[in-house]
Formats: C-alpha cells, sequence, structure tokens
C-alpha cells in the first residue's frame, strides 16, 4: 500500500501561485543592513529594508549587544514572569516610557507580540473594537484573539468610526478604537487628532500603533502621539524596536496599572521567553542616539522629500504616502512581482507587494529610503526604477 502525503494540497497550492507569478522566493542578505547591500550574491541599492535611521549595524549598537553579551549571557533562561527578567530589561522599559512621556512600559519579543497580546488580554467577548480597515495583520490577530466583536471602518475614515460608535451607544462592553499610527503598505498618517477627538466623546480606550513612527514622526522618533501634540490622551501607544530603532521588539506604553496587567495577562509576555540581554542593551544604545542625534532623522525626511520628488517628476502613482515608506502603484500582483524582480537584476532591492497583503488591483513596489542613503544612491535609484518602468509598461 502506498502512503499518500496528506499535505500535498500545500504542494498544488504552491503550484498555483507558480503559475499566477505570485510564488515568491526568499532574498537572501549577505551583508549587514546598508543602503548598498549584498543580496543573493549581487549588490543592490536596499529600498526594502525599514532601518530607517541606519541603526541596525551601528557600532554603538553592535558594541552594547556584545558588552551585554559577555556580561549577561546570550540568554535570559526564562520568561519574564518566572525568572527572565534581567536589570536590563528594566532598564530598557523606564527609559522607552521616559521617552515617550508615560507612566510605564513593557517590552515584548516584537511589535507583533505586543500587539496581538495587548488586545487580546484586555477585551472580552463582550467588547467591541472599531479598526481601521487597513491595520496591521497583528492587531488583526489581537481582535481575533480577543473574540470581541469586530467593526471595521474603512480607511482613515473617521465619521465611518464616528458611525460606529455612536451606533454603540447602547451597547454593553468596552470600546476600544484602534488605527495604525503609519500604516506600512501605503506610508500614510492615520487621522489620530479626530479620532482621539471620538474616542474621547464616546468613553472608547484609544489605541495606536507606532511601528513605522517610532523614530520616524514627533521630536526624537517619539511617534505620531507627540507628532500630533497628542500626549496624555491615547491610552494604549505600541511601538516598534525592530524598525527604525534597528534591533528587535516591540512595547506597550500606558498608565502604570495597564502595563501592571498586561504582566499578568498578556500571554507572549507570560509564555514566551524574554529578549537576549544583547538586544535590550543594543536598543538602549539606540535610544541614546535618538536623543542625541536628531539630525538623523532630519536626514530621512530630507531623503525622504528628495526621492518622493524624484519619482513624481518621473511620472510614478506613489499613492498617498506622507512618510518615507513610498510605494510606487503598479496595478496587478504579477507585475508587482515582475517589476521587482526585473529592478533586482539592474542593481535595485524594492519589495513587490500584491494580494492578500494589499487590495487586488492595487498591487505596487514598495519603497523605503533611509537617513543613510546618499544623494548619489537615490538619484541611481529613480534612473533604475525610470529605466525599467519603461521598458516593462509601468511608465510610458
Ligand atoms: C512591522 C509592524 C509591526 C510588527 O513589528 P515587529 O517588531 O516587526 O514584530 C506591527 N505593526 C505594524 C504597523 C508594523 O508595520
Amino acid at each position: 500500500m502506498t502512503a499518500t502525503n496528506p499535505l500535498s494540497y500545500l504542494g498544488e497550492q504552491l503550484e498555483a501561485w507558480r503559475q499566477a507569478g505570485t510564488y515568491q522566493r526568499l532574498r537572501v542578505l549577505e551583508s549587514p543592513c546598508e543602503p548598498l547591500s549584498r543580496v543573493d550574491g549581487r549588490e543592490v541599492i536596499n529600498l526594502a529594508s525599514n532601518n530607517y535611521l541606519g541603526l541596525a549595524d551601528h557600532p554603538k549598537l553592535v558594541e552594547a549587544a556584545i558588552a551585554a553579551t559577555k556580561k549577561y549571557g546570550a540568554g535570559s533562561g526564562a520568561v519574564r514572569t518566572i525568572s527572565g527578567t534581567m536589570s536590563i530589561h528594566i532598564e530598557l522599559e523606564r527609559r522607552i516610557a521616559q521617552f515617550k512621556h508615560t507612566e510605564a512600559c513593557v517590552v515584548f519579543q516584537s511589535g507583533f507580540a505586543a500587539n496581538a497580546g495587548t488586545v487580546s488580554a484586555i477585551l472580552t467577548p463582550e467588547d467591541h473594537i472599531i479598526t481601521d480597515a487597513l491595520n496591521h495583520a497583528s492587531i488583526i490577530d489581537g481582535c481575533r484573539l480577543s473574540r470581541a466583536k469586530i467593526h471595521v471602518f474603512a480607511h482613515r475614515d473617521t465619521a465611518a468610526a464616528g458611525k460606529i460608535l455612536d451606533d454603540l451607544a447602547g451597547a454593553s462592553g468596552r470600546k476600544l478604537l484602534i488605527t495604525d499610527g503609519v500604516f506600512s503598505m501605503d506610508g500614510d498618517i492615520g487621522p489620530l487628532p479626530s479620532l482621539v477627538e471620538i474616542a474621547e466623546s464616546h468613553g472608547a480606550i484609544m489605541m495606536i500603533d507606532d511601528a513605522h513612527s517610532s523614530g520616524v514622526l514627533g521630536r526624537n522618533g517619539r511617534g505620531t502621539v507627540d507628532h500630533f501634540g497628542l500626549h496624555g490622551r491615547v491610552d494604549i501607544q505600541v511601538g516598534t524596536l525592530s524598525k527604525a530603532v534597528g534591533v528587535l521588539g516591540g512595547y506597550v506604553c500606558g498608565s502604570r496599572d495597564l502595563i501592571e496587567f498586561l504582566y499578568h495577562r498578556a500571554r507572549p509576555f507570560l509564555f514566551s521567553t524574554s529578549h537576549p540581554p544583547g538586544v535590550a542593551a543594543a536598543c538602549l544604545a539606540a535610544f541614546e542616539i535618538l536623543e542625541n542625534e536628531p539630525e538623523r532623522i532630519e536626514k530621512l525626511w530630507d531623503n525622504t522629500r528628495y526621492f518622493k520628488a524624484a519619482l513624481n517628476n518621473a511620472g510614478f502613482d506613489t499613492g498617498q504616502s506622507e512618510t518615507p515608506i513610498t510605494p510606487i502603484m503598479v496595478g496587478e500582483a504579477k507585475m508587482a512581482h515582475a517589476f521587482s524582480a526585473a529592478l533586482f537584476e539592474n542593481g535595485l532591492f524594492a519589495t513587490g507587494i500584491g494580494f492578500p497583503t494589499v487590495p487586488e488591483g492595487k498591487a505596487r513596489v514598495r519603497t523605503i529610503v533611509t537617513a543613510t542613503h546618499t544623494r548619489e544612491l537615490l538619484d541611481r535609484a529613480a534612473e533604475i526604477l525610470t529605466r525599467v518602468a519603461k521598458q516593462m509598461g509601468v511608465l510610458r
């Protein structure tokens, strides 16, 4: 008797993706993450990272990680609630809370864990979540795990969010209004001032996910709450340590009670081992740089304006972007992946993104500039994009 493979449907699905041109091979980085990186044996201009400030291989972060590793070891040995809370974890949480001007902070292993762990911990099936249609997958998973009722409003449509809350006025249960600070696929900014007002007038909890705004927006990169001057009016601020901060992790900032509650109930905090000490130390070094070298953030925004102008002059449709994330809209997923592959052959690394990450027909190649790209590299990138786009009919 020949056994049939019960997982054969996976191979069939992969084959279907190959046929559709949406099968994705992992690109392998063979150098540190830098503006010029070595990827799959080729030197390419890297517009595909979230290393906004060039901190991922900054000598101060690397040295801090090495020193902490030598002093405390490679791993922490346990989850935070058993014996895996090290002094350096507490130091990092204090540092972030101070930086964000909040009472307290808890660090998770990733931004994903921070969102999913927080939303699922603070709500019950009796409660309601009002969430932007383009919020990050980790928020969506957190919403589902909470089993609260999920009400999705159209992207950045504050009137629609208000209407949902009006309709829920008599309903029992708590309400959580949640938005990304900066949206990762479009690079636009959430309408925080109006959402905060709506949350306040309806007695809803306000939560924002500042993954792409941490280190990018606000004074010294304090995020969208600082950018909009909304201190004290957002109950839950999530940020990431994995993007501009250059390392790995996520954090939640808010009241002391919120943080202590998460210590007791957030499942990734309770059931998954804490960061290696080297990670916490490198993050601390990154906050030192954020506070002392704001010129890095200025350079990021200079580069952003310069590169967007070059793309717009060339005739590209860059959507609604207001941040260093600049999509180049191409339409179909197959074209986005083909365009990205052709760019790579010509020395430029920019990710093709299609359904289901973005809606059908809204596929794009996403570019992200960093503070460490030189003007010369950005000029070369714009030249490659324009030349290849014309060859492929993305630009006429
Ligand atoms: C990247 C991202 C996350 C996840 O952060 P990690 O630290 O990489 O897990 C969460 N939310 C948004 C909006 C993101 O873009």
